[in-house]
This record gives C-alpha cells, sequence and structure tokens, in this order.
C-alpha cells in the first residue's frame, strides 16, 4: 500500500467542499452518476471504434447500492475503470483549468466561498461532503489489476493492489451520521428523476415491495403480508432530444411534453433541432397549446432545462433563452458547455450566447413557417402568445424585423388581419410611412377616432393597434426595412393648394363662431380651430403635444395610472 498527498489545489478544493458547502449537498450524487456515464461513454466509443476493445465484454449499466446497516452507498459501473497511473492523475489532482483562478477569487468568507464552490465544478470531490471516507475499486477495461483508492478527504490517500471482477469502477461512500437520508430508497429514487434521468445509461437499484397479506373467502389470513426486494431500473435512461427526429414518434414526443412541462395538455407544436459544427447543441422546444397563468407575472417560472451532455444542469435560468420566448417549454443540451456552470458564467459564456442566438433565429423562422403553412395553428398560437411575442421589439433589436413580421395587425380599411409584409405593399412608395395609431380601446372605437378622418379621406390604410402594450411598444418602433412607422397624430399630410385655400376660406368664413366658443371655453382650451379635415365628426379635440400637462399625462397613463 503506497500512501500519497494530494496536490495543493485538489486538498483546498476538498477542504472547502467539507467546511464551506452547506447547502445543496445532494449533488453529490450527480457529480458520480455523471462520472460513471461519462466512464460508460468511454468505453462505448472504444468499444465501438477500437479493435483492442472489440471483443471485451461490455453490458453499460449504473447500479445503486444504498446500505442502512453500514450506512453506506455503493455507485457501481462497467464503464472504462482505471489503472494506477489513472487514480494518481485523476483522483489526486484537479486538471480542470481555471481552478487557479478559482482559488484565488476566494475570500476567506465561508459563506462567500460556499456560493462560488457551488458554482465551480465540483466533480468528484463532491463525495466528501456527505463522506468521511470514500473507497474507490476499480480495474481498467482490457487490463488485469485492480486497485483501491481510500481517502479521508484530510490531504492523503492509499493506492493497493485488489481483486474485481470486471471492469468498472465501484465508489463506496462512507456516510456521515448525519447524511443517511443517502441511503433511503425513495430519496435516491427522486434524486435520480431529478438529475439524471435522461443519461443514455440505465440506473438500476433494488427496492422493497410490500406484497399486501393473502387472505381465504371467510377473511382468515393464508398468507401473511411480505416484503419482496425487486432489482429495478429508476431512471428512464432515454434522452428523447438525442433520439433523431425520425425515430421519435408524435405520442413520445408529447409524452415528454408532459413530463417536462408538468402539464396534462397537449403541446400546439414542437421544434426538435439538432446542430453540428463548431458547437455541438440538440434544443427540443415546445409551444403550449394554453399560455400559463404566470406568464406576465415577474416570478413566472422558465421553462427551458439546460442539459451539458445530458445530465442536468439547471431549469431555473430564465436567460437561456430572451424573456419575450418565455412561452416556450423544452431543453437545450450541449457538449460544449463545463459541467457545473453557474448563472454568472451562463450568462457571460460565449458557446451559450451562441446557441442561444441560433436557437432565437430557428424558433422565430419556425413560427415564421407556421404561420404561411398551419395558418389556424397560428392564430392560436398568435391568440396565447402574440403579446409576449410583442415584447421582443423593444428587447430584441437584431431581430426586430423578424418579429415585426410575425405580428397580425388590424387595418382601418379591411376587417381581415394583415401582415407587415402585405400591409407596406399599399403604402406611398415615395414617402415610405406607415401610420399607426395605438389606444386601448375596442377595435371598432378606435377605428372610429377623429384622427382617422384626414386619413379615410384620402383612403390612406392605417394600422389599428389597440391593445395595452400596443401604446407601449410601437412608440419605440421606429422603422421596418427602408418604412418609418409614424403615429397618426406626428402624420403631416401634404395638404393641395386647393385644400390649404379651401381651409383658410372656411376659417375666415367661421372666424365670428370660433372666437365665441373660444371665449366660451375660457383657459380650458388653448385654441379654437376649423378642422376641414374632420369628414364626419362635428368636433374634435387636438392634443398638443409639446404641452407639459399632456405629456404627463401620457406618461401616468403608461406607468397604469
Ligand atoms: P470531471 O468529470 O469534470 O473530469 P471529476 O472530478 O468529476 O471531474 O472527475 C475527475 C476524473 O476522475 C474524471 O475525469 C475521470 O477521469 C475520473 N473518474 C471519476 N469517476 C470515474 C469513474 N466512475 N470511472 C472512471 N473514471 C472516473
Ligand atoms: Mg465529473
Amino acid at each position: 500500500m503506497a500512501t500519497h498527498k494530494f496536490q495543493t489545489e485538489a486538498n483546498q478544493i476538498l477542504h472547502l467542499m467539507i467546511h464551506s458547502l452547506y447547502s445543496n449537498k445532494e449533488i453529490f450524487l450527480r457529480e458520480l452518476i455523471s462520472n460513471a456515464s461519462d466512464a460508460l461513454d468511454k468505453l462505448n466509443m472504444l468499444h465501438l471504434t477500437d479493435d483492442k476493445y472489440k471483443t471485451i465484454n461490455f453490458n453499460p449499466r449504473i447500479d445503486l447500492l444504498p446500505n442502512k446497516d453500514e450506512k453506506t452507498l455503493t455507485i457501481i459501473d462497467s464503464g472504462i475503470g482505471m489503472n494506477e497511473e489513472d487514480l494518481m492523475n485523476n483522483l489526486g489532482t484537479i486538471a480542470k483549468s481555471g481552478t487557479k483562478a478559482f482559488l484565488e477569487s476566494l475570500s476567506g468568507d465561508q459563506k462567500e466561498d460556499s456560493q462560488l464552490i457551488g458554482q465551480f465544478g465540483v466533480g468528484f470531490y463532491a463525495a466528501f461532503m456527505v463522506a468521511g471516507k470514500v473507497e474507490v475499486t476499480t480495474k481498467k477495461a482490457g487490463e488485469e489489476k485492480a486497485y483501491k483508492w481510500v481517502s479521508n478527504g484530510d490531504g492523503e490517500f492509499d493506492i493497493e493492489e485488489t481483486t474485481k471482477e470486471g471492469h468498472g469502477t465501484e465508489i463506496k461512500l462512507f456516510l456521515n451520521d448525519d447524511e443517511t437520508e443517502f441511503t433511503e430508497t425513495f430519496r435516491l429514487e427522486s434524486l435520480i428523476k431529478k438529475y439524471s434521468n435522461h443519461i443514455p445509461f440505465a440506473i438500476f437499484m433494488d427496492k422493497e415491495e410490500t406484497i399486501p397479506a393473502k387472505t381465504d373467502d371467510e377473511g382468515n389470513e393464508t398468507e401473511p403480508a411480505k416484503t419482496e426486494v425487486k432489482n429495478e431500473q429508476i431512471n428512464k435512461a432515454n434522452a428523447l432530444w438525442s433520439i433523431a427526429k425520425s425515430e421519435v414518434s408524435d405520442e413520445e414526443y408529447k409524452d415528454f411534453y408532459q413530463t417536462i412541462a408538468h402539464s396534462s395538455e397537449e403541446p400546439l407544436t414542437w421544434m426538435h433541432n439538432k446542430a453540428e459544427g463548431a458547437i455541438e447543441y440538440t434544443t427540443l422546444f415546445y409551444i403550449p397549446s394554453k399560455a400559463p397563468m404566470d406568464i406576465f407575472r415577474v416570478d413566472y417560472q422558465s421553462g427551458i432545462k439546460l442539459y451539458i451532455n445530458r445530465v442536468f444542469i439547471t431549469d431555473d435560468e430564465k436567460e437561456l433563452m430572451p424573456t419575450y420566448l418565455r412561452f416556450l417549454r423544452g431543453v437545450i443540451d450541449s457538449k460544449d458547455l463545463p459541467l457545473n456552470v453557474s448563472r454568472e458564467i451562463l450568462q457571460s459564456n460565449a458557446v451559450m450566447a451562441k446557441i442561444k442566438n441560433a436557437s432565437v433565429k430557428k424558433v422565430l423562422s419556425e413560427l415564421a413557417k407556421m404561420m404561411k403553412k398551419s395558418p389556424e395553428k397560428y392564430d392560436t398560437f398568435y391568440k396565447e402568445f402574440g403579446n409576449v411575442l410583442k415584447e421582443g421589439l423593444y428587447n430584441d433589436f437584431a431581430n426586430r424585423e423578424k418579429i415585426l413580421e410575425l405580428l397580425k395587425f388590424n387595418t382601418l380599411n379591411s376587417e381581415e388581419q394583415t401582415t407587415i409584409e402585405e400591409f407596406v405593399k399599399s403604402v406611398d412608395e415615395e414617402k415610405k410611412e406607415i401610420y399607426y395609431i395605438t389606444g386601448k380601446s375596442s377595435l371598432d372605437m378606435l377605428k372610429k377616432s377623429p384622427v382617422l378622418e384626414k386619413f379615410k379621406a384620402k383612403n390612406i390604410d392605417v394600422l389599428v393597434l389597440n391593445e395595452e402594450v400596443d401604446t407601449i411598444i410601437f412608440p419605440m418602433v421606429t422603422e421596418y426595412k427602408e418604412y418609418k412607422l409614424v403615429n397618426v397624430t406626428d402624420a403631416k399630410l401634404e395638404e393641395s393648394e386647393e385644400e390649404q385655400k379651401a381651409k383658410e376660406e372656411l376659417s375666415k368664413e367661421f372666424e365670428g363662431f370660433t372666437t365665441e366658443i373660444k371665449d366660451m371655453l375660457g383657459e380650458e382650451v388653448k385654441s379654437v380651430e376649423v378642422a376641414p379635415e374632420l369628414v364626419e365628426s362635428a368636433v374634435a379635440i387636438k392634443a398638443d403635444k409639446e404641452d407639459p400637462a399632456y405629456m404627463m399625462a401620457q406618461m401616468m397613463k403608461q406607468m397604469g395610472q
């Protein structure tokens, strides 16, 4: 037996792990299962590609072996295993880049440091969060000798030769007295379902089942109740999103939606996309058929789960996709992100940013396709989520044009809704101005607004935006392609010479009348004018937008007062 010292950095991390990490200890299991899965992935690959490994007996699986009496938990895999050199290199040092920087950023304050270490990839050493002693028995595939690695996490580890039947690794955790919950099969199963349900390998565990007592017709017990132990697979082991589209049935897609969206409804549609190239990732996005109740709440529940190589990372990160696509449910999975990324790291991670950008483009183009090919489906989508989508007009400048093209507009001259692409076909090609009116009222009321009369008179069509969000968002949208978006109250329609002349004449003719009214209203109004543009209405109140009182009123309105 030989005793070795941990590399300084590894020792520092271990020390932190044991002394500073109070919360979220359960992630140790995710880390160990993820390592087992990696080991299976490695051997799987060799088995498939390397002649040396083709003949080995490879039955990929992971077993959990809790023992209440011993207070131990053993995680067994039939993966690649480790030889003596591997053990020295892998379980005594930390090869991760950024370890030094991480250690330097530590403050010595336990509370702050425990947050930092949670963000750093904790890996194998996380075992010491729950166990005072860890024993690793392992045999490398294709080699003869097996080894046992043992440590109490106190700066040293021992390695000795041992015997082991097949290849692979067994990690035995001697649990601390207050961590015996990790010998409860129920607790373990729920952790596996939470973190490792969709790793590609099956995880098995012995589960006790109570078989009720049997009785005869008179109610006499013929066989007493008993417990039976059954070895069962406790994870699904099928990462649905990683299966080729052509091999997944609609039913399977729908089932999966119900699991991840905690919904008993059918999704409206789904988009399954695999990207290969500089960055490899898979996305599976669903659009629900109904908006969740919290969609307009600040504390809405995010619906996107991030997996890194099928290991669950988070489902509580709202910035994985932009907030205006917060109706999406589904999965982003990439092999090119570091496991255990923190929120801060995720938000500044270049790989994540690329995945996000490409995914947004994909979702928008799929929506555009749906709009053209399945108009009825699109209508349902739009009715539920159109107003959420509109938020993208002010927080996703890069995609503003695409988002505008996904909107459906009511217009002054038509009963049917239209798109902006259609609408511009009728726009004056010289002025290139798209006129719109906003107001929170019924469509009919808004269409009757006196401001629109001069447009009616000239037969110019106008976008009629009557949702509350329109009144806030559209003033910020100033252009679409080469066209300007102009609020009708700012529109300067050219008047022909005749029109101007007629106006002057009318003003003269009614001068006495208008001054009389002005005198009557006094300070209530600024001026009283003749308005020949009013075709149907007798009078209209015209707001002076430069007037501070008017601007104040608008601001109050926007703030919901
Ligand atoms: P990471 O998984 O990010 O490399 P870990 O601390 O989780 O970091 O693990 C360190 C290394 O130990 C792994 O890279 C791997 O080489 C080795 N290792 C850990 N667990 C196993 C296992 N069950 N089978 C084979 N190798 C393992
Ligand atoms: Mg790991």
